[in-house]
């Protein structure tokens, strides 16, 4: 930011989506709340951010769930489990059918998972790539070198960035390092891998 005197808009979108909420400019800022400027840059950043996902969506159309992010997500969990319990019903006769108690891949074989969930992992997997490259034709400065990638691939994986740069990790609601912000991307990690453990055993 400090060698350029004008951002364009997606300067402002790509600085957004480099801002992870670590709230350190909020802390270093002096005119930051109870300020009367109140500025509040992670804020700013995350509304712009939250814009991006739904400009960027492929395909447009469903860019505009983002905007009703929770109620996008409790209706979609409702109507999972709903079409679940018909399945259940359909399949079994009775929502209490024994297999129930204890084989769920008696009541879901699991090849029918595996046709329900591939085609949607798979427009998950779509979706994303078109929208970040859509996003990447806007802010990309130009070619990028294979050096530079293999550097933010690594950065990405380390998760370099969320050590606050000094290890102590960001900056808590009361202004106090912590480094939960970088541990939970772990646990999600580990997490994941836990159940496809489970899954494929
Ligand atoms: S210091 Fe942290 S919160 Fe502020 S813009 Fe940078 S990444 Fe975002």
């Amino acid at each position: 930011m400090t060698r350029r005197l004008e951002f364009g808009k997606a300067d402002i979108n790509y600085l957004a989506n480099l801002c992870h909420n670590c709230g350190a400019c909020l802390y270093a800022c002096q005119y930051a709340p109870p300020h009367e400027f109140a500025v509040d840059v992670p804020r700013a950043m995350a509304k712009v951010r939250a814009r991006t996902y739904a400009d960027y969506a492929w395909p447009r159309a469903l860019g505009a769930l983002y905007a009703r992010n929770g109620l996008t997500l409790s209706v979609a969990t409702a109507a999972g489990l709903m079409l679940f319990l018909v399945l259940a019903v359909a399949m079994t006769g009775s929502l209490f059918h024994p297999p129930l108690a204890g084989n769920f891949y008696a009541v879901f074989p699991h090849n029918l998972m595996v046709s329900m969930f591939a085609p949607i992992f798979l427009f998950a997997v779509l979706a994303l790539t078109l929208g970040v490259r859509r996003f990447w034709k806007d802010v990309a400065p130009g070619v990028v070198s294979g050096a530079a990638m293999t550097e933010a691939t690594a950065n990405a994986l380390t998760l370099k960035y969320l050590d606050g740069g000094h290890g102590e990790g960001c900056n808590e609601s009361d202004d106090e390092f912590t480094l939960w912000r970088r541990r939970f991307p772990s646990l999600h990690f580990l997490w994941v891998h836990a159940l496809l453990r489970l899954d494929f055993a």
